[in-house]
């Protein structure tokens, strides 16, 4: 059994951040055992930003978005010196293991940790990108693409008065996860994302015709990994003489009081993460896996790409 444990988040914040830290916290003290909250993710680690934890420093932020222990991006921690550094100062303060909330890259860089260090470390998928392998879901995710749905709906009304065509660009590098889900639930007519191939010209082509046949707007949900939303719009417009408009949602898809999808899973990620932490585990992240809780091993969730769903993607084309 550990007696004393750390959490942090880091990376991207993303809606739920503050449930799950709340969770760890909570469950950690309900078993008697000394949690610390690291400031700024791992910044934080580095620059000894860190506090012992009670019941009442949780309160009050289920609610909130963003992360009440702050988050960041951290050059130092991508070095073996900065990896050492943070240990030293995690056993310094007595601590035995280590909840790191974030990313892909956050858990990677506790991977490494773990690896290099044998400290013990439980990882948390948060980030609304939804692009950690192994668990269906990630901490944020239903928030955001919740706040994706809501653009969409507004958009949908001009775009129908106006006879337009609407290019909403949305977040998502690598992972077209948020683009496919809110594009499904907003009813786009098309969604490109990053791990699908897609022909602008048959696209431009069959707008035409369905603009010809009467159809009266079109909605396409872009990722932004899948090409910038302005060109798209432009390339629409010159081919097809569509009034084409583009919105690009930006950091709006990261804010907001999380959904009660979110709260509620946060929370459960949390309570499983300091149980195990508290009981000795090591190297996994615990994600969701068709609704159920499951443990996912470390190394191998940040060595793995994930892959769109193909049923997802399969729905799409068949609702178009
Ligand atoms: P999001 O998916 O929301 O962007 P993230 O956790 O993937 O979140 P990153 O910026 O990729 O965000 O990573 C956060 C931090 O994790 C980095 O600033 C760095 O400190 C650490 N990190 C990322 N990749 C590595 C790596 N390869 N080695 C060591 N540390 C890393």
């Amino acid at each position: 059994m550990l007696k004393s444990i750390a959490v942090m988040t880091s990376g991207g914040d993303s809606p739920g951040m503050n449930a799950c830290a709340r969770a760890v916290v909570r469950t950690a003290l309900y078993e008697g055992v000394e949690v610390w909250g690291i400031n700024n993710g791992y910044h934080g680690l580095l620059d000894e930003d860190m506090f012992k934890m009670e019941r009442k420093d949780v309160g009050d932020i289920i609610q909130r978005g963003g992360t009440f222990l702050g988050t960041a991006r951290c050059k130092r921690w991508e070095k073996p010196e900065g990896r050492m550094q943070g240990y030293k100062n995690l056993v310094d303060r007595g601590i035995q293991g280590l909840v790191v909330i974030g990313g892909d890259g956050s858990l990677r860089g506790a991977s490494l940790l773990s690896k290099e260090t044998g400290i013990p470390i439980v990882g948390l998928p948060g980030t609304i990108d939804n692009d950690v392998w192994g668990s269906d879901y990630t901490i944020g995710c239903d928030t955001a693409a919740n706040t994706i749905i809501d653009a969409i709906n507004k958009l949908r009304d001009t775009a129908s008065a106006h006879r337009r065509c609407i290019v909403l660009e949305v977040m998502g590098h690598r992972c077209g996860w948020l683009a496919m889900t809110a594009g499904i639930a907003g009813g786009a007519e098309y969604i490109l994302v990053p791990e699908e191939e897609y022909d602008l010209d048959a696209i431009c082509a069959d707008m035409a015709k369905a603009y010809k046949a009467g159809k009266r707007y079109i909605l396409v949900v872009v990722a932004e990994g899948a090409g910038s939303g302005q060109e798209i719009g432009k390339y629409i417009a010159e081919h097809t003489n569509i009034d084409t408009r583009v919105s690009v949602l930006g950091h709006i898809q990261r804010g907001g009081s999380p959904t009660v999808i979110d709260r509620v899973k946060a929370s459960q990620l949390g309570e499983q993460a300091a149980l195990a932490i508290i009981s000795g585990l090591s190297d996994i992240v615990f994600g969701f896996n068709k609704g159920h809780v499951v443990s996912i091993n470390l190394h191998d969730a940040v060595n793995n790409k994930k892959t769109l769903d193909p049923e997802y993607a399969h729905l799409a084309r068949v609702l178009f």
